[in-house]
């Protein structure tokens, strides 16, 4: 298994994570977040796993929507910008996709054209994130339009919650009596909680939950909490191309940023930027060799990066690093480079050689 670079996906622990979702909102039903390659995870082979264990996926695109009803995925999914494209509507339509309807526009058009062949339709209601969503101004002409649908087809009512990930902060609560506000005369089922909510906010649970990072055993907290028996999902893993002993004041990688401090050892490992590993590492974030925790020294490069081994036993060419997954948290690496687990995970690039593991 010593391929150049190599991110392995354990489906256990998909399964796994699933089971602390439904452990912790037992009378929820789960729109399991497969957009974006499932966080880049593969939505093919996560949904797979988890398509008996769901009520249904959301994806961000209609191509994302395709590629899963293209495998045999039969369960409902969700396009969570709903079709702001023309032609868009034809094509969820065909594939019995479910529809975010966020604007007026959108409802206008599903008067003039129809619903049919659209299972589902979620309401969004904008309570303060204002991204997507009707605003409370536009929420009465909203329901009128809505009540005009031909089809006596089901609806949710949803919004998004900017703030979940941090505690009491006051947005939450601002946006969850909004929406209460806006939905207190409706019968239809709701939709708040992503992971942070999942975690934290009980209450928020109600008929849906919508997992997307705790699916991929990644803190929706970062590296302030720990990971609530997650388990990691995806191990970044790369090997040991060059080993060299320097002396102390000799300098490491473009721009000599790393100068050892003392006499070292430093290995050359087998990927960089043009893999996804993010160039903003900066000396000091952690990695994992043979069994013990050490760091990267220097600056990342297009396909290499170069780490202090002087300490790591039995150190030689081939050794597989761990960069992210099972012993070195993706919260801690993200928080080194200024970002999110989020984004580490989807910017993996082509070069990167998945193997799924059950
Ligand atoms: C991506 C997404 C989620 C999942 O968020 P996580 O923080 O990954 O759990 C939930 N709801 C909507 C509308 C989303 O777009």
């Amino acid at each position: 298994m010593s391929k150049r670079v190599s991110a392995t996906i354990n489906l256990a622990a998909v399964s796994h994570n699933i089971k602390v979702v439904k452990s912790k909102a037992p009378n929820s039903q789960i729109l399991a977040m497969v957009k974006a390659d499932a966080y880049g995870h593969g939505a093919g082979e996560i949904a797979r796993v988890v398509e008996n264990e769901v009520g249904g996926f959301g994806v961000a695109t209609l191509e994302e929507a395709a590629a899963l009803r293209d495998m045999g995925i039969s369960i409902p999914i969700v396009l969570l910008e709903g079709f702001n494209f023309p032609h868009e509507l034809a094509i969820a339509k065909e594939n019995g996709l479910d529809l975010v309807v966020h604007n007026l526009d959108q409802l206008s058009t599903l008067l003039k054209d129809g619903c049919d062949g659209i299972p589902r339709l979620w309401l969004k209601l904008d309570t303060g994130m204002h991204r997507l969503g009707f605003s409370e101004d536009e929420w009465q002409a909203a329901r009128l339009l809505v009540e005009q649908l031909d089809l006596p087809i089901e609806k949710i009512v949803m919004t998004h919650l900017a703030c979940a990930d941090e505690f009491n902060h006051p947005q939450t609560n601002h946006q969850i009596t909004c929406f209460e506000h806006l939905t207190q005369d409706l019968s239809y089922p709701r939709s708040i909680a992503n992971s942070a909510a999942i975690i934290s906010l009980p209450e928020l649970h109600q008929n849906w939950v919508r997992p997307g990072i705790m699916l991929y055993g990644v803190s929706p907290f970062g590296a302030k909490k720990e990971s609530e028996n997650l388990k990691a999902v995806m191990t970044l893993n790369a090997s040991v191309i060059a080993l060299k002993h320097l002396k102390a004041g000799e300098w490491v990688g473009y721009g000599a940023t790393y100068q050892c401090p003392s006499d070292r050892l430093i290995a050359t490992v087998s990927l960089g930027y043009g893999d996804g590993y993010p160039r903003s590492a900066p000396t000091g974030t952690p990695c994992y060799i043979n069994g013990v925790m050490t760091e990267l020294v220097g600056r990342v490069s297009m396909d290499m990066l170069t780490i202090d081994v002087t300490d790591v036993p039995d150190v030689k060419l081939g050794d597989q690093v761990e960069l992210w997954g099972e012993h070195v948290h993706i919260e801690k690496v993200a928080a080194c480079c200024n970002t999110i687990g989020y984004e580490l995970l989807t910017g993996l690039t082509n070069r990167v050689a998945f193997n799924y593991v059950r």
